[in-house]
């Protein structure tokens, strides 16, 4: 049964990658449901948390949907990118101006 809170059937599927490190040294969201945790960690270099990059499935990015949402304290969703080649990846925003800012900044660094 999928987790009303946190969207997963399995609360034990994250973290998915250095299950050990990840629990023991990174700040976790911790689903009230389940007891899921989901990875709140910010990358020091670029102040950004797992939810804030591309995912190579949507099964994975509604896996980090809740933290985005925690974090955000607003709805979000994920949207399906389909660059130039047919590369597909998934991208949680809370906002349609969140896209399309991105997808600026992606053309502008294609650009270059
Ligand atoms: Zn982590
Ligand atoms: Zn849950």
């Amino acid at each position: 049964m999928k987790c009303e809170e946190c969207y997963s059937e399995d609360s034990r599927i994250t973290p998915l990658m250095g299950a050990k490190e990840c629990l023991e040294n990174h700040k976790q969201y911790i689903c009230g449901t389940c007891g899921r945790c989901i990875c709140l960690e910010k990358d020091p270099k670029r102040n950004l948390q797992r939810w804030n990059f591309p995912f190579k499935s949507l099964e994975i990015a509604k896996l980090y949907l809740r933290s985005a949402e925690a974090t955000i304290k607003n709805v979000c969703r994920i949207y399906e990118i389909i660059s130039k080649n047919g590369r597909i990846s998934y991208k949680i925003f809370s906002t349609n101006d969140e896209l399309v800012n991105y997808l600026k900044w992606k053309i502008k660094f294609l650009e270059k």
